[in-house]
Protein backbone atom coordinates (compact mmCIF):
# COMPACT_ATOMS: atom_id res chain seq x y z
CA UNK A 1 0.00 0.00 0.00
CA UNK A 2 1.23 3.49 -0.99
CA UNK A 3 2.15 6.38 1.42
CA UNK A 4 -0.50 8.91 1.42
CA UNK A 5 1.69 11.65 1.96
CA UNK A 6 -0.63 13.06 4.10
CA UNK A 7 -1.36 16.40 4.88
CA UNK A 8 0.11 17.72 8.25
CA UNK A 9 1.99 13.73 8.15
CA UNK A 10 1.55 12.26 11.74
CA UNK A 11 4.96 10.25 11.13
CA UNK A 12 6.90 13.73 10.55
CA UNK A 13 5.53 14.65 13.84
CA UNK A 14 7.09 11.76 16.04
CA UNK A 15 10.58 11.01 14.26
CA UNK A 16 13.12 12.18 16.79
CA UNK A 17 15.60 12.69 14.56
CA UNK A 18 14.03 14.40 12.05
CA UNK A 19 14.78 12.02 9.30
CA UNK A 20 10.81 12.03 8.17
CA UNK A 21 10.04 15.44 6.76
CA UNK A 22 7.36 16.82 4.74
CA UNK A 23 8.61 19.10 1.18
CA UNK A 24 6.79 22.70 1.63
CA UNK A 25 3.04 23.25 0.90
CA UNK A 26 1.67 19.67 0.12
CA UNK A 27 4.85 18.23 -0.74
CA UNK A 28 5.79 14.35 -0.29
CA UNK A 29 7.18 12.83 2.91
CA UNK A 30 10.76 11.48 2.18
CA UNK A 31 12.91 9.93 5.01
CA UNK A 32 16.84 10.32 4.86
CA UNK A 33 18.20 6.86 5.13
CA UNK A 34 21.50 8.25 7.15
CA UNK A 35 19.93 9.98 9.84
CA UNK A 36 17.22 7.10 10.81
CA UNK A 37 17.64 5.23 13.85
CA UNK A 38 14.93 2.28 13.33
CA UNK A 39 13.32 3.84 16.84
CA UNK A 40 9.76 2.83 14.58
CA UNK A 41 7.79 5.38 16.37
CA UNK A 42 6.87 6.43 12.55
CA UNK A 43 5.63 2.94 11.87
CA UNK A 44 3.58 3.40 15.39
CA UNK A 45 1.47 6.55 13.96
CA UNK A 46 1.20 5.95 10.22
CA UNK A 47 -2.65 5.54 9.96
CA UNK A 48 -1.94 3.50 6.83
CA UNK A 49 0.60 1.47 7.92
CA UNK A 50 2.86 2.06 4.77
CA UNK A 51 6.16 2.42 6.57
CA UNK A 52 8.69 -0.98 7.20
CA UNK A 53 11.51 -1.06 9.30
CA UNK A 54 13.96 -3.33 8.05
CA UNK A 55 17.22 -4.18 9.01
CA UNK A 56 20.32 -3.77 6.64
CA UNK A 57 23.39 -6.28 6.26
CA UNK A 58 26.03 -4.48 8.35
CA UNK A 59 28.12 -4.40 4.68
CA UNK A 60 24.78 -1.80 3.42
CA UNK A 61 24.33 -0.17 6.79
CA UNK A 62 23.71 3.54 5.94
CA UNK A 63 21.96 4.05 9.15
CA UNK A 64 23.23 5.68 12.92
CA UNK A 65 22.63 2.59 14.64
CA UNK A 66 21.74 -0.58 12.07
CA UNK A 67 18.55 -1.17 14.23
CA UNK A 68 16.72 -0.39 10.90
CA UNK A 69 15.85 1.86 8.52
CA UNK A 70 12.73 3.25 8.18
CA UNK A 71 11.34 2.25 4.27
CA UNK A 72 8.22 3.79 2.19
CA UNK A 73 6.89 5.13 -0.74
CA UNK A 74 9.15 8.43 -1.66
CA UNK A 75 7.29 8.84 -4.93
CA UNK A 76 10.17 7.62 -6.67
CA UNK A 77 12.08 11.35 -6.28
CA UNK A 78 16.04 9.98 -6.44
CA UNK A 79 14.53 7.11 -8.92
CA UNK A 80 13.00 10.29 -11.32
CA UNK A 81 16.42 12.62 -10.86
CA UNK A 82 18.44 9.88 -11.40
CA UNK A 83 16.84 8.48 -15.00
CA UNK A 84 15.11 11.68 -15.97
CA UNK A 85 11.93 10.27 -15.50
CA UNK A 86 8.63 12.25 -14.97
CA UNK A 87 6.42 9.30 -13.82
CA UNK A 88 6.83 7.26 -11.36
CA UNK A 89 7.87 3.39 -11.68
CA UNK A 90 4.58 2.34 -10.38
CA UNK A 91 2.89 4.25 -12.86
CA UNK A 92 4.88 3.25 -15.50
CA UNK A 93 3.81 -0.69 -14.60
CA UNK A 94 0.40 -0.66 -14.28
CA UNK A 95 -1.21 -1.86 -17.56
CA UNK A 96 -4.15 0.05 -16.48
CA UNK A 97 -2.94 3.43 -16.00
CA UNK A 98 -4.56 3.63 -12.70
CA UNK A 99 -1.80 5.18 -10.64
CA UNK A 100 -0.92 8.47 -11.82
CA UNK A 101 1.41 10.97 -9.89
CA UNK A 102 -0.24 14.75 -9.98
CA UNK A 103 0.61 18.03 -8.15
CA UNK A 104 -2.40 18.63 -5.58
CA UNK A 105 -2.70 22.13 -6.06
CA UNK A 106 -3.28 21.79 -9.78
CA UNK A 107 -5.59 18.74 -9.20
CA UNK A 108 -7.96 20.51 -6.60
CA UNK A 109 -7.92 23.75 -8.77
CA UNK A 110 -9.48 21.72 -11.90
CA UNK A 111 -11.83 20.11 -9.42
CA UNK A 112 -13.22 23.32 -7.96
CA UNK A 113 -13.05 24.87 -11.61
CA UNK A 114 -15.13 21.72 -13.08
CA UNK A 115 -17.76 22.10 -9.98
CA UNK A 116 -18.02 25.63 -10.48
CA UNK A 117 -18.81 25.43 -14.25
CA UNK A 118 -21.03 22.71 -13.47
CA UNK A 119 -23.05 24.41 -10.96
CA UNK A 120 -23.02 27.43 -13.30
CA UNK A 121 -24.41 25.42 -16.06
CA UNK A 122 -27.21 23.89 -13.63
CA UNK A 123 -28.54 27.43 -12.84
CA UNK A 124 -28.34 28.16 -16.33
CA UNK A 125 -31.04 25.62 -17.13
CA UNK A 126 -33.41 26.24 -14.66
CA UNK A 127 -36.28 28.41 -15.53
CA UNK A 128 -38.78 30.45 -13.03
CA UNK A 129 -41.99 31.31 -13.65
CA UNK A 130 -44.01 34.29 -11.63
S1 LIG B 1 3.98 7.34 6.06
FE1 LIG B 1 1.86 7.20 6.77
S2 LIG B 1 1.55 9.01 8.07
FE2 LIG B 1 3.42 9.35 6.88
S3 LIG B 1 2.72 10.53 5.12
FE3 LIG B 1 2.73 8.34 4.53
S4 LIG B 1 0.65 7.61 4.93
FE4 LIG B 1 0.89 9.58 6.00
S1 LIG C 1 12.28 4.74 12.50
FE1 LIG C 1 13.62 6.30 11.61
S2 LIG C 1 12.23 7.59 10.37
FE2 LIG C 1 10.95 6.38 11.79
S3 LIG C 1 10.64 7.72 13.58
FE3 LIG C 1 12.43 6.41 14.03
S4 LIG C 1 14.20 7.61 13.34
FE4 LIG C 1 12.40 8.56 12.44
S1 LIG D 1 6.97 2.83 -7.32
FE1 LIG D 1 7.66 4.79 -6.45
S2 LIG D 1 5.80 6.07 -6.33
FE2 LIG D 1 5.17 3.94 -6.62
S3 LIG D 1 4.80 3.16 -4.56
FE3 LIG D 1 6.91 2.62 -5.08
S4 LIG D 1 8.18 4.34 -4.31
FE4 LIG D 1 6.03 5.04 -4.37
Amino acid sequence: MQCRHCEDAPCTKVCPTGSLRQAAGLGSVSITEQSCIGCKLCTMVCPFGVISVEKRPESDCSSATNNGVAMKCDLCNDWRKEKGETQTACEQACPTQAIKLVDLYEYRTARSKARAAEIANAHKSISFTF
